[in-house]
């Protein structure tokens, strides 16, 4: 009967763990606002195009004269220059990857990956942070629409 109580109890305490484990990386994963707010704030104040359709239906985030630009927040930085590439590819602009720093200090490391192979690969990079989002004295954003005011 013990054993069985020892048993019972190491379940327990070894899916308490992973879910705690879970519970911790959703948190640190999750911004405090949307990456659209980034993307209208940067796309207006560079009069491109938001969310442009190329013909197989792919969006490209903001359109510019200039450039085909991609956002990302700093974990998905990887996938930020594929994604701009084939943006440049479809519109025949310049390829652009904007990406967001939340904590620049933390996350600049991200930023400069991307730019050492911006230079090699040809393709454009720079990075914004929450001040492009005029954030109000409670932390809300200029975008009625972000998750910022659901909190
Ligand atoms: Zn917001």
């Amino acid at each position: 009967m013990k054993k069985i109580l020892i048993i019972i109890f190491i379940i327990l305490l070894t899916t308490c763990v992973f879910a705690y484990e879970n519970y911790t990386t959703i948190k640190i994963l999750s911004h405090k606002h949307n990456e659209m707010s980034y993307q209208i704030a940067w796309c207006r104040a560079h009069n491109g195009i938001i969310e442009y359709e190329n013909f197989d239906k792919t969006r490209v985030d903001c359109l510019t004269e200039l450039h085909a630009v991609e956002f990302d927040f700093y974990n998905k930085w990887a996938e930020s220059i594929g994604q701009a590439l084939y943006y440049g590819f479809m519109t025949g602009k310049r390829p652009k990857v904007v990406l967001i720093l939340e904590n620049p200090k933390m996350q600049i490391i991200y930023y400069n990956r991307i730019s050492k192979l911006s230079e090699i690969y040809n393709f454009d990079v720079e990075y914004v942070t929450n001040d492009i989002l005029n954030l109000d004295k409670n932390g809300k954003c200029f975008n009625k629409k972000c998750k910022c005011y659901r909190l």
